[in-house]
């Protein structure tokens, strides 16, 4: 029997090939798309990490936990009295895993809606390209060898260990473990103050937890803009994250229930820290495990990502790369991106993603958000440049909802105003800063944003005060 053959193959069904797999569909391919995540019983589990155990779930347990958060200190001013509050983390954990299972039903349903082919398990190069294109062999519940025309690599990325500290996802924690804690540790240490790591420190200290976030280098959230990040760093060590800049991790030493670990403090001593569980956040590698990658010749660059071009092209021809297999930020949008624009290269059309306008968000509380340039940048590559801040304080609809934590800053062309860079920490960060993506993609001034409508009372009028600070014409600060 011949193998059954399709236009476009798509290796891995995270937010990269599933949103691949479906754009190539609805542009008349036939399109096979291959994951191996399995959900607890064994079934297929699409999503990839940012289903399973990434974007998804970690917002459900912040969501989760900061109702719990709120019910015990803030629902007082609002004038409701709560008494009895208890935690039921299993009940958590088990919305949680409803969340995402939701999400994996949903991405299978649009499979089929889109008449995607979904095969469950692991795809392999099984060699060259011959006349009926590159030969796929599958293992897993499914098992067989098809051929693809064209193949798309979105194989994605596993949380990096460090040297002599494997995880073993009980005491020492990836992203994996640390959303799976069946009991809140009253210690926990967290290494690497990056984006999972404070949204997993938040989640844990919000429900009890001490914890005590060890990073290595000498500045916090050395890629956001500096006055957000020290905003940032002022409000979580407020709320109770024990934050040490500049630490040099000697040992991790696993005992019977926790773990030891021996670093340098920033001024040089010794400190031992002894922690129920720790979470280590230190970066994701490229997922190139298992593909065939040398069996074909894929080329792989110094670091391990797969090899692409400024259009996800990789060394062979018809086989394209995206998502945090290859270069650029690790997530979820830009995979998705890059997933549409190969489609419609195949298609002959000219898809693009655009670096510049990707929005990052942190989803802390405060969240924190941003696109374009930070201030430091532009200071560094002597860009002329004004700045405009507005506060939440001054915000009435922040007020209202009893947070007024940080401030919407815009930095724009001294010249020709044009928006170089929005940031934002606040409430519902990560839902404003898209009208500041819209605005930079179609490269609109500082007083565009400024002379534009805004509802009132909302969340947004500081986004338009904060332009209108780039001239100092700020109406209610
Ligand atoms: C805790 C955490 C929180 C995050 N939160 C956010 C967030 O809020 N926003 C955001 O934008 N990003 C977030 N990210 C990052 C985001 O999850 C990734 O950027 C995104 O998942 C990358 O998508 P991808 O499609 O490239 O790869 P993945 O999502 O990793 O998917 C790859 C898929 O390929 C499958 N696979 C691999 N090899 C094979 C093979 N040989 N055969 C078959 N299948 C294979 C894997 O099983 C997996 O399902 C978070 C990450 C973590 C860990």
């Amino acid at each position: 029997m011949s193998n059954k053959q399709f236009d476009v193959v798509v290796i891995g069904a995270g937010p990269g090939g599933y949103i691949a797999a479906i754009r190539a569909a609805q542009l008349g391919f036939s399109v096979a798309c291959v994951d191996e995540w399995s959900n607890a019983k064994g079934g297929p589990a699409p999503g990839g990490t940012c289903t399973n155990v990434g974007c998804i779930p970690s917002k459900a347990l912040l969501q989760s936990s900061e109702h719990y958060e709120h019910a015990g200190h803030s629902f007082k001013e609002h004038g409701i009295d709560v008494s009895g509050l208890s935690l039921n983390l299993g009940q958590m954990v088990k919305r949680k895993d409803t969340v995402v299972k939701q999400n994996n039903d949903g991405i299978l349903f649009l499979f089929k809606k889109n008449k995607v082919t979904f095969f469950h398990g692991r795809a392999a190069f099984g060699g060259a390209a011959g006349a009926e294109g590159y030969p796929i062999a599958i293992a897993g519940k499914d098992n067989e060898t098809i051929n693809a025309k064209q193949v798309i690599i979105a194989t994605g990325s596993n949380a990096r260990a460090l040297p002599g500290a494997e995880f073993d996802e009980k005491l020492i924690l990836s992203n994996t473990g640390a959303l799976a804690i069946d009991a809140v540790p009253a210690n926990l240490g967290v290494i690497g103050a990056g984006v999972i790591g404070l949204e997993m420190g938040s989640v844990w200290r919000r429900l009890g937890s001490k914890v005590t976030v060890l990073e290595g280098l000498p500045t916090f959230l050395g890629a956001v803009d500096e006055q957000i990040a020290k905003e940032a760093h002022k409000l979580f060590t407020k709320q109770g994250l024990a934050i040490s800049l500049g630490c040099k991790i000697n040992s991790v030493t696993k005992g019977a229930d926790n773990v030891t670990v021996e670093y340098a403090d920033a001024k040089g001593e010794a400190v031992t820290a002894v922690f129920d569980k720790l979470i280590v956040s230190i970066g994701r590698t490229p997922n190139t495990n298992g593909l065939g990658a040398d069996k074909v010749g894929l080329a792989l660059d110094e670091r391990g990502f797969i090899a692409v071009d400024g259009d996800c092209k990789t060394n062979l021809p018809n086989v394209w790369a995206v998502g945090d297999v290859v270069r650029g930020p690790m997530l979820a949008h830009k995979a998705e991106e890059e997933g549409v624009a190969v489609a419609e290269r195949i298609a002959g059309q000219h898809g693009h993603t655009n670096f510049d306008t990707i929005p990052w968000v942190i989803y802390t509380s405060p969240e924190i958000a941003w696109v374009g340039k930070t201030e430091q940048q532009l200071k560094a590559e002597g860009t002329p440049y004004k700045a405009g801040t507005f506060p939440f304080l001054a915000n009435g609809r922040a007020r209202a909802l009893g947070d007024t934590s940080g401030m919407v800053k815009f930095l724009a062309h001294a010249t020709t105003d044009e928006i170089l860079g929005v940031h934002i920490i606040g409430p519902m960060a990560s839902e404003l800063i898209s009208e500041a993506v819209v605005a930079m993609e179609f490269k609109a001034s500082a007083e565009d944003i400024a002379r534009i409508c805004h509802a009132h009372p909302s969340l947004s009028e500081a986004t338009k005060e904060a332009a209108l600070a780039i001239d100092k014409r700020t109406l209610n600060f």
